[in-house]
């Protein structure tokens, strides 16, 4: 007899978004004439830009030619690529990180969710509620968790962000070895800025703790004091590790390449108190599971930083803000509290009061024909939330706001 991990047991139903997926299609076998409006998913809808399509072309021309065709790349990813995100990303930005400290993967969804397995299965984990379910969801897996009950499973430290605290985390009131921060937050659309991040930082260096910033949104950031990366927090680089996404930044949800920094000032210590470099057991840890990204891919992710792709992924970038501001400005003029869709491409509502966020799923997409995203499914904190993205069309967003504003609320 086989015997399974049963932690995976614990974990809830299926993941949220399937759930929505199969919501969604059965509404739509029985009515197969509704033009359905996705605003739910996080997914981009421009193409890529053509700065990074003509990069590709040339990558796999390339690969027909023994002179210049490459078989496995580097673990960690092609210097081209790591000298590329250290110079835009970081040193133009007045952080000092070096290429080594920079790891080029497939994605922060499998980063963030990975990087947990180096840490001790009993490390206490803390999370805001609401969030990106990935950071909860890998830690019920490796067995970090209790059971689920009542929305929560015991021995994770939920941080609560409800409207009352604008959605800021408060500290813990006891130590926490793990914690996961999303800045821009997916779902809320809030960010932590600088003073606030700071406290974080100066917690987990009291505590020895270890960050795990995800700043996937960080490209939709316009106001000035938020910070792009935690490690303009001073001291951030002992404690912090970041992971970015070329996913919302440039369209390559279905490209796929992202990348994590782990700084080698970030020690982490064994039972008797040894200290280890989390960039070395990083780099260690990839070097055994992963084989690295497409030449291609790679190829596609330098010429973001082109001149023509920082201009073109701008555009983008603006686009998705100006369907924020609709979907903002259309649904405040409802009566309704948003959050969000100002340095995010998330649009978090407020719920009227007995309003539970899966009735206004069931009501947006009968009523409306509007797919959008109920906030329980990101945490307990999320219920009574609803969340909308800016990824669509214009004219989809337009449709949306205008169905929404018809709706008796
Ligand atoms: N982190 C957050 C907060 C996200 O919302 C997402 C995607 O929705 C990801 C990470 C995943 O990014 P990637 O496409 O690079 O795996």
């Amino acid at each position: 007899m086989t015997k399974l991990n049963e932690n995976y047991l614990k974990l809830q139903s299926s993941y949220l978004f399937s759930t929505i997926a199969k919501k969604v299609a059965a509404y739509k076998q029985e009515n197969p004439s509704a033009e359905i409006i996705r605003l739910g998913i996080g997914d981009v809808t421009l193409p890529l830009p053509s700065a990074v399509i003509e990069a590709m072309h040339k990558a796999v021309d390339e690969m027909a030619v023994s002179s210049s065709f490459k078989g496995y790349g580097p673990d960690y990813g092609y210097d081209f690529l790591r000298q590329k995100i250290v110079e835009t990303d970081y040193l133009a930005r007045g952080v000092q990180i070096t290429e080594d400290e920079v790891f080029i993967s497939d994605g922060a969804k499998s980063d963030v969710g990975n990087f947990q397995e180096i840490f001790d299965a009993k490390a206490s984990v803390a999370i805001t509620d609401p969030v990106y379910p990935v950071y909860l969801d890998t830690n019920v897996m490796a067995g970090r968790t209790g059971a689920f009950k009542k929305g929560k499973y015991s021995k994770i430290v939920y941080l609560p962000c409800t409207a009352k605290n604008n959605f800021i985390p408060l500290l813990p009131k006891k130590h926490v070895d793990l914690i996961y921060i999303c800045s821009p937050n997916n779902p809320t659309g809030t960010c932590l800025n600088k003073e606030e991040l700071s406290k974080w930082v100066e917690y987990a260096l009291n505590n020895k703790s270890v960050i795990l910033f995800d700043s996937a949104y960080e490209a939709f950031i316009s106001e000035p004091d938020i910070p792009h990366s935690i490690f303009e927090i001073p001291g951030a680089e002992k404690v912090a590790v970041e992971f970015r996404s070329f996913s919302k930044t440039a369209g390559f949800t279905g490209t796929r390449c992202a990348y994590t920094v782990v700084p080698k000032a970030l020690k982490v210590f064994d039972k008797e108190g040894g200290e280890h470099s989390l960039n070395s057991l990083w780099g260690r840890r990839q070097s055994t599971k992963f084989n690295g990204v497409p030449y291609i891919v790679q190829k596609g992710a330098e010429a973001v930083y082109s001149p023509e792709g920082q201009k073109q992924i701008k555009e983008n970038i603006a686009y998705y803000m100006e369907n924020a501001k609709i979907i903002r400005e259309g649904l405040r003029s409802l009566g309704l509290k948003i959050f969000g869709g100002v340095n995010a491409p998330y649009i978090w509502i407020k719920l009227p009061k007995g309003v539970t966020s899966w009735d206004f799923f069931g009501k947006l997409l009968k009523e409306a024909n509007v797919v959008g995203t109920p906030g329980a499914g990101f945490g307990p904190c999320g219920e009574g939330c609803f969340r909308l993205t800016a990824f669509g069309s214009r004219e989809n967003t337009i449709k949306a706001v205008e169905r929404i504003k018809q709706l008796k609320l």
